[in-house]
């Protein structure tokens, strides 16, 4: 393994060069060799590598920075920056691929503020599982390579086992990147960006007329897609700060997110969303938020006119719902068994998600019923399901033709919340990673009915009523 530093070659203001602090006993407790051999690193080595996951010895090319970001967080802008990873260098796969390898967890840096640099196990843990349940479903995703133990403690509310989780990234520009560029560094810094974010992400864009505001465009349609993909699948973020938000378009910062239980648009998982600014149904508009905060930033960039500037801009933004509402569409009616899409499915969809919140319905588990054809036991589907039928008949498909085309969009398994925190504690308190192992294992293969599966497939009824998961990671 041998790294990059492309993110160097950018004005110094955007990082500090700081190593990561090392630790009393790095373990590795759980490899992702899957991802291992896609990033082409020898897995018997790695296995053999604690120190390097933890920081303890820095591998050949690495310069290890903190890459410094803004947010706004809760609505309020903040200067903010890596205050626990550490960004090892870049990697390339053997599809000439760059990803970022950061550290989470592995100490202080300029940007600590008052935190400890470090994290608990649980939460790191947390991450793995669940951002490598998203790839599994299909969603864009910071992957999690490796987690260690540090052999040390941390104090939050009681003293948990410190730990550091190796996250594997397109990049880590964020839509507080570029806020933080505009905020320290003007227009020159923020050019710098938009020219590093392009050539990283959206390299098409070099050289097409428009080049910033086709950068946004791209930016506005990777988001609208990747919002998309949690609404259809039922995944509540938590925590859509704006430094929370990527431009490539992947999902990162596994905090007090949580798959919906119950159809509910207001439900809300963190302790901290007392508000309910990042509940389930406020995604996209918040995800629109987020965007235009970026949109600002480009303004100067956009046309040497500043009215025709900020026109473009405000255009630019407009556009995210009718492309989250594509996507969205587009994603529901192949979880309905559809090849093709009609303007009235839009209504369909509505009346299923009214049957839902009237049955209290998991959402996960309704469209497994309907893949299962059990759907029509339920009272309150009934009449639904006739639509339904017709729907399908309509566009010329049997049951048994949406039925194939359902099992391909309709997880079997998703990371319910009892059994992830099952598995986080009997790991965080009895140091048993078995059950993560096989909690990993299952949501390798989502979509797939197995018998190692049948367990994991329930949702507890009531549970998710009195669910919440805490920020305090
Ligand atoms: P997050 O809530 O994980 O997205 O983090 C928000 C900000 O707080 C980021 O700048 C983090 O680096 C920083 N942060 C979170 N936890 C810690 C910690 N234990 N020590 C230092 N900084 C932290
Ligand atoms: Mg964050």
């Amino acid at each position: 393994m041998k790294l990059q530093n492309t993110y160097l070659n950018l004005p110094s203001i955007f990082y500090q060069k700081v190593n990561p602090s090392p630790v009393a006993e790095p373990k590795l407790v759980v490899f992702n060799e899957a991802l291992a051999k896609e990033l082409g690193l020898d897995v018997v080595q790695m296995k053999s590598a604690p120190e390097v996951f933890s920081g303890n010895k820095i591998v050949p090319g690495s310069i290890p920075i903190a890459q410094a970001y803004a947010g706004h967080q809760f609505g309020h802008l903040n200067i903010l920056g890596d205050g626990r990873a550490h960004l090892l260098g870049e990697i390339i796969d053997a599809q000439g691929q760059r990803w970022d390898m950061q550290l989470k967890g592995s100490g202080l840096t300029p940007f600590s503020r008052g935190g400890d640099g470090r994290a608990a196990l649980g939460p790191m843990l947390r991450e793995y599982i669940i951002s490598e349940a998203m790839h599994a479903l299909g969603i864009p995703t910071t992957r999690s390579l490796a987690v260690v133990t540090t052999g040390e403690t941390v104090d939050r509310d009681t003293r948990l086992p410190g730990a550091i989780l190796t996250r594997i990234a397109a990049s880590h520009i964020r839509v507080g990147t570029f806020e933080f560029a505009a905020v320290k560094g003007g227009v020159e810094a923020v050019k710098a960006l938009a020219d590093y974010s392009i050539s990283r992400h959206y390299p098409e864009l070099i050289n097409s007329s428009k080049m910033y505001l086709a950068f946004l465009n791209s930016v506005i349609r990777s988001q609208a897609l990747l919002i998309a993909k949690w609404m259809n699948v039922g995944f509540i973020h938590g925590v859509m700060n704006t430094d929370n938000m990527t431009i490539s378009g992947e999902t990162i910062d596994y905090g007090p997110c949580a798959f919906l239980d119950e159809y509910d648009l207001s439900k809300v998982f963190s302790s901290i969303d007392q508000r309910g600014r990042y509940a389930f149904g406020n995604q996209p508009l918040i995800a629109q938020w987020n965007l235009a905060r970026l949109a600002e930033t480009l303004i100067p960039l956009l046309d040497d006119d500043q009215k025709v500037s900020i026109k473009l801009a405000e255009e630019a933004i407009v556009s995210f719902f009718g492309l989250f509402q594509k996507f969205h569409l587009q994603g529901q009616c192949a979880k309905l068994g559809f090849e093709k899409i009609y303007p009235e499915d839009a209504k369909l969809i509505q009346q299923l998600f009214q049957c839902m919140t009237q049955a209290k319905a998991d959402y996960t588990m309704i469209f497994r019923a309907l893949t299962e054809e059990k759907l029509h036991q339920h009272v309150e589907f009934q009449q639904w399901m006739k639509s339904w039928e017709q729907r399908v008949q309509a566009e010329g498909l049997s049951i048994a033709d949406a039925v194939k085309i359902m099992k391909k969009n309709n997880p079997v398994v998703i990371p319910r919340n009892h059994f992830v925190e099952e598995a986080l504690k009997e790991a965080s308190v009895n140091y048993n990673y078995a059950p993560i192992e096989a909690l990993a294992k299952i949501l390798k293969e989502p979509f797939k009915e197995t018998s190692e599966n049948t367990k994991f497939r329930e949702s507890q009824p009531g549970h998710s009523l009195h669910f919440q998961t805490f920020c305090g990671t």
